[in-house]
């Protein structure tokens, strides 16, 4: 039973892992783990949303345990392969095997533990796992999509259990982080990612580290099939390939700190109650702008643009629109300063 386990793969290492602030505490705890297994943090519980490296870690482990010490009963297993394990022993009459098996291992590695949610008997199983491996101090390492008292429906005693070690949470990577990751993944597939398209994918790519190495897998593919070097046009490809992206999102105030400098205005004259013509249709392509370009709903940007009520921005959105359409120069303005806030 032990090694036909443990499915690890094989990048998922120390050496792979990139640390950066949002990921500091969690990696730190991991290796002590692996240095003193039972004895630091136990147990250790990481969360955080989906592909920020929890699997990652958590089998970094398991590879750097085993290499320590070869002779360590380690299992490693997902939350759900537990939970389907537990119910074929039930059904085959064998639990206490099952029992004698993960009540004795060296260290119990559970990916994603918020599966037990809704799974009372589950639970209760894990209950009585846990308490035999912490009172013989054993290593238990839990990882999750969330804290343990986010888990619905999950016993107040395994809450409060999993969170007697370390609860660290792993955030979204920061900008440079990313740029850090985006190059290691390069040069593991063998291309050196240039500074300047490594920001680029950075930018335009900043929540999940799957989706960063799925555009590294691209550009480096579309650079090998193109037999070029890689680019910022690769990288633009590579990106507008990937699944659809929001139009990159603007501050309001970004928004009218462009429009005031195209019309040569003071930003405050867009807030104020000022009706003149000359402040009232940069005003009004500043609450156009603002929806098109951002998620604010219309009292928030009516809110923003000095108390206005949402039916004024409405009033301003259609009224630029329509202009948008007949009127070259308003056309060609807007589109100018579309431009010169992604120029930044
Ligand atoms: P999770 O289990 O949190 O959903 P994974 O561990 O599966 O996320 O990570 C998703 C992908 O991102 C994996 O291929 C993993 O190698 C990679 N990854 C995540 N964080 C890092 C990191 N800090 N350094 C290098 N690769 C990372
Ligand atoms: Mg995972």
């Amino acid at each position: 039973m032990p090694e036909s386990r443990l499915f690890l793969n094989q990048r998922y290492t120390f050496s792979n892992f990139v640390v950066g602030p949002s990921n500091r505490l969690a990696h730190a705890a991991a290796l002590a783990c692996v240095q003193g297994p039972g004895a630091v943090y136990n147990p250790l519980f990481i969360h955080g949303a989906v592909g920020l490296g929890k699997t990652h870690l958590v089998q970094a482990i398991c590879h750097a345990a085993i290499k320590k010490n070869s002779g360590m009963k380690i299992v490693y297993l997902s939350c759900e392969s537990f939970v389907n394990d537990f119910i074929s022993a039930m059904q085959s009459g064998t639990l206490e095997n099952f029992r004698a098996y993960y009540r004795t291992v060296d260290m119990l590695i559970v990916d994603d533990i918020h599966f037990l949610a809704h799974k009372e008997g589950s639970q209760e199983e894990v209950f009585h796992t846990f308490n035999s491996l912490y009172n013989t101090e054993r290593q238990i390492v839990l990882s999750s999509d969330s804290p343990p008292k986010d888990i619905p429906t999950l016993e107040e005693r395994l809450v409060s259990r999993f969170k007697w070690g370390l609860v660290a949470r792993i955030d979204a990577p920061s900008f440079e982080t990313r740029v850090a990751i985006l190059k290691n993944k390069a040069l593991m597939l063998g291309r050196e990612l240039p500074d300047k398209v490594a920001h680029y994918l950075a930018e335009n790519i900043d929540s999940n580290v799957r989706e960063l190495e799925g555009a590294v897998i691209k550009v480096t593919g579309l650079a090998s099939v193109e037999k070029s070097e890689i680019t910022i046009d690769t990288a633009r490809t590579a990106v507008s390939d990937s699944a659809p992206r929001k139009e990159k999102q603007y501050k309001i105030e970004e928004i009218r700190d462009a429009v005031a400098e195209y019309f040569n205005v003071k930003a405050s004259d867009l807030h104020a109650r000022k009706r003149n013509k000359s402040i009232v249709v940069p005003r009004q392509i500043c609450m156009y702008l603002a929806r098109k370009l951002t998620d604010y709903s219309l009292e928030e940007i009516g809110g923003f643009m000095g108390g206005r009520d949402h039916s004024t921005v409405l009033y301003a959105e259609d009224k630029i629109a329509a202009k948008y359409k007949n009127s070259h120069e308003i056309s060609v303005t807007i589109d100018e300063i579309v431009q010169s806030l992604k120029n930044g």
